[in-house]
């Protein structure tokens, strides 16, 4: 379950620690979440949500794609040949 990151407004304004994390679906990130000292003016942060279930593997370097020569040039025919 992602992990969302508050700030508590009230908490902030009496010097109490204002940040607090709130373990919910994603299909509930919008919704307000009072803080653990029950205050409801919260803000929720853009912070990085870290899904779990991490996978091993991956990373694998992606294999660079060598430009295709090019073809064709001007002295197949008459016009390297001066005159
Ligand atoms: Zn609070």
């Amino acid at each position: 379950m992602p992990r969302y990151e508050f700030r508590c407004r009230d908490c902030a304004t009496m010097g109490e620690p204002a940040t607090f994390e709130v373990d919910r679906p994603m299909q509930a990130s919008s919704e307000p979440a009072a803080c653990p000292l029950g205050h409801a003016d919260t803000v929720k942060l853009l912070s990085t949500v870290s899904l779990g279930g991490r996978s091993g593997g991956g990373g694998m370097p992606r294999p660079a794609m060598a430009p295709a020569g090019g073809g064709g040039g001007c002295c197949g025919g008459g016009c390297c040949g001066g005159g």
